[in-house]
């Protein structure tokens, strides 16, 4: 088959640019598709935090280019850490007025400009590369005005006449809205019946709700999420737009890096374990309480927790059960997480009640993140929503029973465990209230409390693969039936 000319555009690339999630398949899905011998060629902006001292070159008939963008001309150059010739070109677009800041994300008053921007030097750096994609794959709101642009705009350059769109959601919780008065420098003032009415109306303009209206393919990073984000409760507004769009909307979980996350290999591990023999896993997990200064050897299970402490996550879910186990079982608790102030003073009072059972690390630490993933028995994911998660797929691998709200991601790579068949790989609660918390707790701690189900479980979930080799294999599918090649 004929490779694949894939042009990716995002905010965020793992490991230039991180907050969060984006990057990490920013990185690993260009990476995958680069390795199967297809063209792909990313764009993130060149911020300043970005180190260019090693590696990185001029590309050197893209230097000081100008651009045009809502009266203004900007000069951008192009920047690349690949070889000319590789199946995966990353690119940088270096524009110091507009990204030659610290921050990714910034509350400045261009915010809206600088990723409009990052849409349209995207599509010239192809055209300069007299370059025509076979899809552009955008990412979150940051890219949203893409297609728009590109059909509207660009509609006149005949080097993209097949190309497609494709805008993958990978959070809706950030949507990208600014203020009408944007418009002009924008350039949407000559397009804005393009837009949505009823937000010109009430004076705003959403990039990724405008993205919705003219990519020719929406996705999102599980089938469940999709659905979801298509009902009120989960659309944050942009249900409507979505159910109209149903029939262009698609689920495709992300991909797990098992280079970085598999305990037979693990850097991070004092212990390197397989389904095969778990011995590591409890070596693991005797570390773990002694670095932690937890009483050693419980006599029921070790439960893990890392996160961001967001409302999103479901925390507040936990409160009272969590607190009730420890005071009733021979349990442990390790948390690893920072965020807001409540979720943060809610583990402090917890790890200060029970000194001896629970462990609350305030901050971000990625040894730390690994050595609960092998360590603990159990991983709490109690989120209200979750676009798709990985620490649940992370648990699976390392042999810890995700315990998980059935959102999103998590309800599709999770699946409740049935003592009856076998069959199973996790504890799976569906109600967002404290009840349904200590049901999954106490389930858990009766399963636990039979070792040949609680093996079984634990071995079910190591065999699961939600390796890029696999989830990519979906998105060269998805881009060959929309290119249709
Ligand atoms: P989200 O993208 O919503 O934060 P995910 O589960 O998709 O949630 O990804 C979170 C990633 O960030 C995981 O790799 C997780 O291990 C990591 N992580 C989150 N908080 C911390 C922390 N405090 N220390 C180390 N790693 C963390």
């Amino acid at each position: 088959m004929e490779p694949l000319k894939i042009c990716w555009v995002s905010s965020e690339m793992a490991p230039y640019a991180k907050t969060g999630g984006l990057a990490d398949v920013a990185e690993a899905l260009p990476a995958y598709l680069g390795s199967q011998g297809h063209d792909v060629r990313t764009f993130l902006p060149l911020y300043g935090r970005i180190d260019t001292s090693q590696g990185f070159t001029v590309v050197e008939w893209m230097v000081d280019r100008p651009l045009r963008l809502g009266g203004r001309t900007f000069h951008y150059t192009l920047v690349t850490d690949s070889a000319p010739g590789d199946h995966l070109q990353r690119f940088f677009i270096h524009c110091p007025a507009l990204f030659g800041r610290e921050a990714i994300y910034t509350g400045d008053s261009d915010e809206a400009i600088r990723f409009a921007f990052l849409a349209k030097a995207a599509i010239e750096c192809c055209q300069g590369m007299g370059w025509a994609p076979d899809v552009f794959h955008c990412n979150d709101w940051h890219t949203g005005l893409l297609p728009l642009y590109l059909r509207h705009h660009y509609g006149w350059d005949r080097l993209f006449e097949r190309s497609k769109t494709l805008l993958t959601i990978h959070n809706l919780g950030y949507q990208g809205m600014f203020p009408t008065s944007q418009l002009g420098a924008l350039d949407l003032q000559g397009c804005a019946h393009l837009l949505y009415r009823d937000d010109l109306d009430a004076g705003v303009v959403g990039f990724l709700k405008t993205g919705f209206l003219y990519a020719d393919l929406l996705s999102t990073v599980s089938r469940t999420y999709a659905r979801e984000i298509q009902t009120p409760e989960y659309g944050m507004g942009l249900d409507g737009v979505l159910r109209a769009r149903a029939d262009h909307l698609v689920g495709i979980v992300n991909g797990v890096d098992y280079a970085l996350w598999d305990p037979a290999t693990d850097r991070h591990l004092p212990y390197h374990y397989s389904a095969e023999d778990l011995t590591g896993k409890l070596e693991n997990q005797r570390y773990l309480l002694q670095a932690t200064g937890l009483d050693a050897e419980p006599s029921e299970a070790v439960f893990g927790l890392v996160s961001r402490l967001t409302a999103q996550k479901g925390l507040d879910l936990l409160f009272e059960p969590l607190q009730e186990m420890l005071a009733g079982r021979d349990v442990r608790l390790v948390v690893l997480g920072s965020g807001e102030s409540r979720y943060e003073a809610y583990f402090a009072r917890l790890a200060q009640a029970f000194p001896r059972k629970a462990f609350f690390y305030r901050g971000y630490n990625e040894r730390l993140a690994h050595l609960i993933e092998a360590g603990a028995d159990a991983f709490l994911m109690p989120s209200r929503y979750e676009p798709c998660g990985l620490n649940q797929m992370y648990s699976l691998r390392y042999g810890t029973v995700p315990i998980v709200r059935k959102t999103g991601g998590l309800a599709d790579t999770v699946q409740l465990f049935d003592p009856a068949t076998g069959e199973g790989t996790g504890v799976v609660f569906e109600h967002q209230n404290a009840d349904a918390v200590r049901w999954a707790l106490t389930f858990a701690l009766r399963l636990f409390g039979e070792p040949e189900a609680w093996r079984r479980m634990v071995t079910n979930g190591m065999a699961q693969d939600y390796s890029w080799q696999v989830q990519g294999a979906r998105y060269e599918a998805l881009y060959r039936a929309m290119a249709n090649l």
